[in-house]
């Protein structure tokens, strides 16, 4: 393998019934970084039907080309059909980097392709950089069970893959004006070479549609909550913004909420335009999921807690009596 040979930033952008997923934009903006330090272009990769709006997007969010592979197969992610795609665009375009989403689709993709195609995988990324003595990406993950950072290059081998967890990178503005060349590939994958079968879709309900990677505002309960019970003001505080419920581990371990909802490095990584804190300390592994968030609102009875070093808002107080307070003021809004 000779690395010069393999050049450009590559983004596998996830989409769901022809919706881009936002991990793929927030990784475009991130592509973007890279491509420029390092490696050329940015390219996004587009995998499914009915992609013409999906490749507008990308576009607009800095793609400088689009591969696009349309297929009846592609029309839901599965397995075979992604992997074999993904395999044979990188045998002819050499990219030297691939960044893909660290959600349930891009897990599976990206262990098979990195597999298939003999080299490094680093997954589940919290950071991503040039280092500045090789020029690989240096790729940032918990380990130990997050009681270590590790940062792993992949210098032998090429490409270079990792799957970025959600809500680590944040998109760019749009800038629909932009126009990037459309590459159409014409890649089919046999039907008994796809082994699984699609034979419907059930909409998530109750506690499995947490979906905080993607929330706008999130309000988050700690151990000041002191019972299970006392959650109730945080959910309703949630339910007058139109907000997701998050947590902190500490609640999540004492069994107050489930742990779906856990926000941090072993919980999920998330960066939404407001995140409001509710009795919640700062512990750095909470800090991790969180401190990306556009707007910090803590609420916290002791001064000196560490949220109050990251917060843009911060109101000293016992919480039982702060969000009352606030949640009647907002239903007057
Ligand atoms: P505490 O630290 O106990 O803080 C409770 C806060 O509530 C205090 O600041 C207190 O002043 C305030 N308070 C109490 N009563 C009130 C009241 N009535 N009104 C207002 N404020 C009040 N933690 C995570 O959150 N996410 C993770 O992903 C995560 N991963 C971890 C991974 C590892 C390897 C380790 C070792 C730890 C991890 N932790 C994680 C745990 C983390 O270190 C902290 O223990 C945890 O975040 C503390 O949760 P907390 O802030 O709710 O509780």
């Amino acid at each position: 393998m000779d690395s010069k040979d393999y050049k450009n930033v590559w983004v596998f952008i996830e989409t769901a019934h022809g919706e881009v997923r936002n991990v793929g934009l927030e990784l475009l903006n991130q592509g973007r970084v890279l491509a420029d330090a390092n490696y050329e272009k940015l390219i996004a990769i587009v995998i499914g039907k009915q992609l013409d709006a999906a490749a507008k997007t990308v576009t607009a969010y800095g793609a400088d080309e689009v591969i696009v592979v349309e297929g009846e197969e592609y029309t839901d992610y599965n397995t075979d059909g992604y992997t074999n795609v993904m395999v044979r665009l990188v045998e002819k375009y050499k990219p030297s980097v691939i960044l893909i989403g660290a959600t349930n689709n891009g897990r599976d993709l990206g262990p098979r392709v990195s597999c298939r195609l003999a080299t490094g995988l680093t997954a589940d990324c919290t950071g991503l950089e040039i280092n500045e003595e090789t020029g690989d990406v240096a790729w940032t993950r918990p380990a130990f069970g997050g009681n270590l950072m590790a940062t792993i290059l992949c210098s032998a081998s090429r490409p270079q893959i990792g799957t970025v967890r959600t809500g680590v990178f944040k998109k760019t503005q749009p800038d629909f004006s932009r126009t990037a060349a459309i590459i159409r590939e014409e890649i089919r994958t046999p039907s008994e070479e796809i082994r699984t079968k699609i034979i419907g879709f059930i909409k998530a309900a109750g506690e499995t549609a947490v979906n905080l990677e993607e929330a706008e505002i999130i309000v988050s309960g700690g151990r000041g909550l002191g019972k299970p019970e006392n959650f109730a003001c945080i959910k309703e505080l949630a339910e007058v913004l139109e907000a997701t419920v998050g947590a902190s581990r500490a609640a999540v371990d004492a069994g107050w909420i489930s742990p779906l909802h856990q926000v941090g490095q072993t919980g999920k990584t998330v960066g939404p335009k407001i995140y409001i804190a509710c009795g919640i300390s700062g512990a750095i592994q909470h800090l991790a999921g969180m401190s990306s968030s556009d707007i910090i609102v803590a609420i916290n009875k002791d001064s000196d807690a560490p949220i109050f070093g990251v917060a843009d808002y911060g109101i000293v107080g016992d919480l039982f009596e702060v969000v009352p307070v606030l949640i009647e003021e907002i239903r007057k809004i």
